[in-house]
């Protein structure tokens, strides 16, 4: 992928987090990208605690997309993805990881919060320790301070979630 079509993917899945907050869930997205760097094949924003965003569009992918192509495939999503979504897209196949925001500075805005205990495991160590290569892109510090500024506020306030 280009830097420009890393932003543009990258702002698709800020876009897909703000829509998963406005309703009700915590603000997070994610998006599918195809071999040709462009085209959105599917979107997902975060449901659960454990259904985050990242691993089920894992998931959806490995439904409707065989694990060759999806090699192909970009999975771009706003924070670095935590050990549980790494790992479903690695399982998924899908050959490339692109994030926007990093883990830390995530865990910088939650604290200690409930709802998001973060993980402290970069995803290129959970790959790392896998048998194929899986690339990762990310933070990308042009747009690191507007999916973060998604969350300036929400885990602060009451009930967030
Ligand atoms: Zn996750």
């Amino acid at each position: 992928m280009t830097p420009e079509q890393i932003t543009k993917a990258l702002r698709r899945a800020d876009t897909v987090a703000r829509r998963a907050m406005a309703m009700g869930r915590h603000p997070f997205g994610a998006v599918l990208v195809a071999p040709d760097g462009e085209t959105v094949l599917a979107e997902q924003g975060n449901i659960d605690t454990v259904q985050h965003a990242e691993a089920t569009l894992a998931r959806t992918a490995a439904l409707n997309w065989p694990a060759d192509y999806l090699w192909q495939c970009t999975l771009v999503t706003t924070f670095e993805p935590c050990a549980m979504c790494a790992g479903t897209a690695y399982w998924a196949n899908i050959g490339r990881v692109v994030y926007g925001a990093e883990e830390s500075a995530l865990l910088a805005l939650t604290g200690d919060h409930p709802e998001n205990p973060t993980l402290s495991l970069p995803c290129r160590e959970v790959f790392a320790r896998g048998q194929k290569r899986i690339e990762v892109i990310g933070p990308v510090a042009e747009v690191a301070d507007e999916m973060t500024a998604t969350h300036r506020g929400f885990w602060a306030r009451d009930g967030a979630g």
